[in-house]
C-alpha cells in the first residue's frame, strides 16, 4: 500500500479550516498558533480526507507527499 507524508509548514495562519475539514488528522497546537497533524504518515484510505484539508487551506501550508 502506498503511504503518504502529511505536514504543515510555517505558512500556517491558524485559520482552523483544516481541522474543520479533517478532524481525524488535524488539530491546533496548545496556543492556537499553528495546525498540527496527529499522524504524519497516512495510507491510501486516509488520503481523501487529508487532501480535503489540503485543498481548503487558504495559504497552501499543508503538504502531502509520497512517503518513502
Ligand atoms: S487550513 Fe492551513 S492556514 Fe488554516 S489552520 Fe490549517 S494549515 Fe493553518
Amino acid at each position: 500500500m502506498v503511504k503518504h507524508k502529511v505536514y504543515v509548514t510555517d505558512e500556517c495562519i491558524a485559520c482552523n479550516a483544516c481541522v474543520a475539514a479533517c478532524e481525524e488528522n488535524f488539530y491546533m497546537n496548545d496556543d492556537n498558533t499553528k495546525a498540527k497533524v496527529k499522524k504524519e504518515i497516512i495510507d491510501d484510505k486516509e488520503l481523501a480526507k487529508n487532501q480535503e484539508a489540503k485543498d481548503i487551506c487558504p495559504v497552501e501550508a499543508i503538504k502531502i507527499e509520497k512517503a518513502k
